[in-house]
Parts: C-alpha cells; structure tokens; sequence
C-alpha cells in the first residue's frame, strides 16, 4: 500500500492543519519536518528562530505519536531527502502548506515543484491563513479572508503511519536518525551566531495555548492603551507572533476563539472587548501584510516603488549601521530598544516602527540590511509581514503616508518618567530627571556630578536629529513630487493596497472601494490611529 508525505514548515501544530488532514484521510502519512542548512545560511536566520523551533519540533512529536503517528526530522535540502526516500519506499504525494517565505524557500519549494512533476507525485497545498495564491487584485481579497476564518477550524486526524516495510527500510533507517536518537544539528554546524535572548518566549503548541488563554482571559484588558509604550506592551500584546510565526496556533483558531471572547465579555467588559476587536483588526493585517510579498516576493529586496531606487543605496554609512546594531546611537529610547530586543527577541509595534524610522531617515540607512540584522533580532520573523513593513516605515512603498518617529518624542511620549531607557541602559540611572531626553546636552559640571561621561558610558548622537531628518524627508518627498513616481502610484495601490474593512461584517462591496488615488493609508483605513 502506498503512502503520502506531509511535509511540516511553519505550521508546527496538529489541530487545524489542512496539509495533514487531507493527508491522513487518504491511507498512512510520513510525517516530516526538514532542517535545511541552506535556509539557515541565509541572511535573516538566527539561532534564537532555530532554539523556538527545535522546541515546537519536541512537542509536536510528542502529540503526533498519541495520534499514532511519527515525526521524522531530517537534515538536508528537501529535494535530496525526498530523492533518498522516494527511491527506498515511492509515495504517492506531497502535502504542506502554502508558504510565503523568503526568495530562499521560494526557489527551494519550486525545485520541490519540478521534482513532484517528474517522479508524477501529487503535491497539495493548501491555504494555512488568509492569503491567496495568484491573486490578481485586492478586490475581492477581505471576502476570502472572512470565508477563510469562518471555516470551523480542523480536528485533528488518526494518523496512521506507513508500515516499514512499504517504505523499504528507510522508515527504520530513517527513525534512527531522528532528532530524538541522534542530536539536531548545533547552531555552529549550521553557521548560526550562538546568540539566544534569554528571555526569549518559548516555543511549542502548549506555549502558545497558555498565551493566547492569558491574553484572552486577562491581559486584553490593557490592550487598549497599553500597546504602545514599551513599558506595557509587553504585558499588554498578545504576544502571540512567534506562535503565529511558526504555526503553533493557526490563524484560525486564533481569530475564532477571540470572537468567541468577545460574545462572551462584551456587555459586561465592554472596554476589554474593544481591545480585542482592535486585535482582531492586527490578525486581518497579519495576511494582508503577507499578501504583499505572495503577490510581489521581489519586495524582499527591492523598492515596491521603483521610482525609489537609487534613493539610498549609494550612501551607505558603516558607522552609522555599526552604532545602530552596537545600541550607541546616543538616543536613549532608540539604544534602550535594541538593548530590549537582544534581551527579549521582541519589540512592540511602535517601538519597531521607530528603530526602522531613525535608522531610514535621520541615519539614512537603506531598509535592506538593516531589515537583514532586524529579522535575526525578531524571534517572530514573518517575512512578508517584516518586509513590507521594513519598506513601509522607510518610505519605500510609495502608497503610504511618510511616518517619521521623532525618538525624543517618542520617549516623552511613552517613557516621561525613565523607566524604560533606565531599566534597559544602566548608565542612563545616573542621569537626572531633566536630562532625561536629552543627555548629550548635559553641561560638563552635572556630566562629573552624576559621574557620566558622554561618549563613553552614553553614546553622543551620530547625527543632529532635526536638520538630519529634515534633510532626509526633503530628499524622500522631492522624489513623491515627480510625476512619474506619482503616477506610477496608482499600479501599486490597486496590486497591494487595503480595501475598507470590518471584523464582523462581510467585505466591502467593490462600489464602495476607496479610490485608487485616495491619499488614506492602508493603516488608517484599518483604524491604526488607534496606534
Ligand atoms: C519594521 C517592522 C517589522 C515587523 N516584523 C514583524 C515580523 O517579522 N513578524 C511579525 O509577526 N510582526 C512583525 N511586525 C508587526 C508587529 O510589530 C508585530 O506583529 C507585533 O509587535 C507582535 O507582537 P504581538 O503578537 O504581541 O502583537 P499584537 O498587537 O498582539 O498583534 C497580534 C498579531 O497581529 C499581527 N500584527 C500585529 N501588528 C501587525 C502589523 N502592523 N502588521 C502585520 N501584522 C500585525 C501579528 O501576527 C501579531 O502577532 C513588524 C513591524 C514593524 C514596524
């Protein structure tokens, strides 16, 4: 009898997996989740992604074996392990979500294509969230995402494992080099930087349960008001993006028990439920944001806008990357965030936002390696979701408002009193209150006073904020200005832009669509003034 191959990527989960079970409703199904090294190479992957998975991969072998199942977990690029066990023990398909991964994983899963075709295996991938495959336009988009939640979310399967001897001793051989037999490859042998967060959130299905019951039960009761600052936030987010990220939740479910929730608690909380519509808001963005790179994979590395090329590219300042990365831009909101980041893996929305904003306009710093060094840093790394961000908070996109994060501003903000700059840069706690948001303007007297040195225990900026944005918005909008850049504009709303949205209701009818030519961001038609 002939078998099938579900193939695990980011969806290390059981419940809700439409790969596996149209899988197991066809006969035995190999199990399979693949360590490809080429991946790993790549320049937006980091240790603390391999440590989450390596986590999600116990867990899940764990419940697929009360399913009856196995998981196989295998080193190397996935058409040579296909290859090896298709010539021990041939099956009869392929099934794994649809990806929307970095160019490395696109061409990996289009090799994968070919080899399907020429071995006549049937490869079948459905959709895991809301994003379409060759879409050709946004019009009819939010109907299918609605469709998508609405779906009652997939129990999880018997599965039933190949017998041995159909897969002609490789299902043994290939037992025994299990990760649980034999050691996962180290961070070193897969050219990693050892560097793990060591508050980094763990990872595996059960985590992320506990999460999103938490956040749904009490902590969305801040998360109106408390996401921005990066005192709360913490507590106040969902925190749920690397189990997004990963799939150890499906989208679905998570959107179904938050609707649930809101039935539930909105006459008697009625502020906590709006909290959680306004969640519910950033789950819709999660696909759209990763329909851009599905619909355009070239925004990993080049401008959306075209008429933006050239913008930044030759300018390229080391120093200024080096000071950034190092946490010595002489902002202390700005330093306090990446010192926060290699901590925790994790940044709220604003606080990303503005470490992109100074590093793109007053650092003029082109979005591209910046986004490379931020990837590593997010233990949420979406792809599609980080670099139309990346491209967006840059001014890249051409379709959206400039947003330029003043980091003084910011501190005043969401930080008035210093705790947040003082619990993550300690120099910072000698600095009195009235130097706070700007210390490199402390007079020499109070520096010896308080025994801070600028320049040695706090980083001078690199640049005078104002007259260096300025300078940079000048630069940005002189380009928005010429007429083929604007009118290139229209193209790029019509392929990415959003459509009006509701969580509740049925999408927007086509007649009542913004206007190509609307000036609305594609934040503010969803309501992120909110943010
Ligand atoms: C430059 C930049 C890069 C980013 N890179 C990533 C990334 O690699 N992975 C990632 O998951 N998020 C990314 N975000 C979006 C956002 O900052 C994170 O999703 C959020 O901070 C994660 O914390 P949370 O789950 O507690 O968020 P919550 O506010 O609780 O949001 C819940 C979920 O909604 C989605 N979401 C929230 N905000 C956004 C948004 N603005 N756009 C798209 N989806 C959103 C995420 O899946 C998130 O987990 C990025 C934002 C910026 C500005």
């Amino acid at each position: 009898m002939s078998y099938s191959v579900v193939w695990f990527k980011r969806d290390l989960r059981l419940a809700d997996h439409a790969a596996l079970s149209a899988a197991a409703c066809q006969g035995p199904v190999l199990c399979l989740y693949l360590i490809e090294p080429s991946l790993w190479a790549q320049p937006d992957a980091s240790a603390q992604h391999y440590a989450f998975i390596l986590e999600c991969l116990r867990e899940l072998a764990r419940a697929l074996k009360s399913l009856g199942g196995r998981l196989h977990v295998r080193c190397g690029e996935a058409t040579e392990v296909l290859t090896e066990l298709f010539a021990q023990a041939p099956f009869q398909a392929l099934y794994s979500h649809e990806e929307t991964g970095n160019a490395a994983s696109y061409q990996r899963d289009m090799a994968v294509a070919v080899w399907c075709r020429s071995r006549l295996v049937r490869w079948e991938e459905p959709a895991q969230f809301g994003v379409v495959r060759r879409l050709k336009n946004r019009n009819h988009w939010l109907r299918h995402w609605q469709a998508h939640m609405g779906v009652a979310c997939i129990v999880p399967p018997v599965v039933e494992p190949p017998d041995s001897s159909d897969c002609g001793g490789w299902h043994l051989q290939f037992h025994s080099s299990t990760w649980s037999k034999q050691p996962a490859p180290s961070v070193a042998t897969l050219g990693l930087d050892p560097w793990v967060p060591p508050q980094r959130q763990s990872g595996g299905r059960s985590a992320g349960l506990a999460v999103l019951q938490e956040f749904l039960q009490q902590r969305c009761r801040n998360y109106r008001g408390g996401i921005s600052s990066p005192l709360s936030a913490p507590q106040a987010c969902s925190r749920l993006s690397p189990h997004l990220s990963y799939g150890t939740l499906s989208l679905r479910e998570v959107v179904q028990a938050t609707r649930l929730q809101i039935m539930q608690i909105k006459d008697q909380q009625p502020y906590a439920a709006k909290g959680l519509e306004a969640f519910l808001s950033r789950l819709h963005w999660h696909c759209h944001f990763i329909q851009k790179l599905e619909s355009e994979p070239e925004l990993e590395w080049r401008n959306l806008h075209r008429g933006y090329d050239g913008l930044r590219e030759g300018d390229w300042n080391p120093a200024h990357f080096a000071a950034l990365t190092a946490g010595r831009t002489g902002w202390p909101m700005v330093d306090a965030c990446v010192a926060m980041l290699r901590e925790t893996g994790w940044l709220n929305f604003r606080m990303r936002a503005m470490l992109v904003s100074v590093a793109a306009y007053p650092l003029w710093l082109h979005w591209r390696e910046v986004g490379h060094w931020l990837a590593r840093q997010f233990l949420d790394y979406e792809p599609g979701i980080h670099w139309s961000q990346m491209q967006m908070q840059s001014g890249a996109t051409g379709i959206n408002t400039t947003r330029v994060y003043n980091p003084v501003k910011q501190a005043r903000d969401h930080d008035p009193h210093g705790l947040f700059v003082r619990r993550w840069l300690p120099a910072m706690r000698r600095v009195p209150d009235s130097w706070l948001f700007e210390p490199w303007r402390m007079p020499a007297d109070i520096q010896d006073r308080c025994g801070v040195r600028l320049g040695i225990d706090i980083a001078e900026p690199l640049v005078d904020l104002e007259a260096a944005t300025r300078q940079a918005k000048e630069r940005l909008h002189a380009l928005r200005g010429q007429a083929s850049v604007r009118a290139a504009k229209a193209v790029i709303v019509e392929k990415h832009g959003s459509r009006k949205v509701s969580n509740r209701q049925p999408a927007t009818p086509a007649s009542t669509r913004r206007s190509d030519t609307s000036k609305q961001s594609d934040q503010r038609q969803l309501g992120l003034a909110f943010e």
